[in-house]
């Protein structure tokens, strides 16, 4: 299996990346974002609970969101792999992940980290508002405030598996096609697939 993280700031690809990549190599996108949405859309428990924590630009509790991540991934065993979008988030959240892929006899293969500067993101996210009606893409602040949690609490997941030689750092800067060129690049010669 090929079990790759893609990660960076919001607003620097991974969504658009992970869309390409998993036709390419046939793996599973999970986006823990993408799902909490369904939720939220649904209305159920689970999303009401997200949504607080959405709104204001902040992280769902980790007991919260790994609950979800479990249950979407064991109900999908038979895949060739999957690719993690917004996920892991958090030290804790990765611990969590390796222990559940260990349990299939899996690891994680790599972690991508897509890198685009601040105001880049700030932009992207403000021009995505206008079509994708996300609340938490239309405020400044908000936005602003995902950016410092991001760096806060979710880098020290690229540090977690620099640790094994597994982060790889990307250049998310240039046309969609140029990034998902540059991310083949290291999947190939990670995986000689
Ligand atoms: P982006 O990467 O553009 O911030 P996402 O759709 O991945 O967008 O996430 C939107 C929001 O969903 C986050 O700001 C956070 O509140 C919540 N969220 C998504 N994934 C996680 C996660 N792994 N842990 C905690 N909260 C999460």
């Amino acid at each position: 299996m090929i079990n790759i993280i893609l990660f960076g700031p919001p607003g620097s690809g991974k969504g658009t990346q992970a869309a390409k990549l998993l036709e390419k190599y046939n793996l599973l996108h999970i986006s823990t974002g993408d799902l909490f949405r369904y939720e939220i859309g649904n209305k159920t428990e689970l999303g009401l609970k997200a949504r607080s924590y959405m709104d204001k630009g902040e992280l769902v509790p980790d007991s919260v969101t790994i609950g979800m991540l479990r249950n979407k991934v064991e109900a999908n065993p038979d895949v060739e792999g999957y690719i993690f979008d917004g996920f892991p988030r958090t030290v804790p959240q990765s611990k969590a992940l390796d222990i559940l892929l260990a349990e299939k006899g899996e690891e994680v293969t790599m972690l991508l980290e897509l890198l685009v500067n601040d105001e880049e993101i700030v932009s992207r996210l403000l021009e995505r508002a206008k079509v994708s009606g996300r609340s938490d893409d239309a405020d400044e602040s908000i936005i602003r405030n995902r950016i410092e949690v991001y760096k806060k609490n979710t880098t020290p997941v690229a540090d977690f598996y620099a640790k094994t030689g597994k982060t790889h750092k990307i250049n998310g800067i240039g046309e969609i096609e140029e990034v998902f060129e540059r991310l083949c690049g290291k999947i190939d010669v990670t995986c000689s697939c």
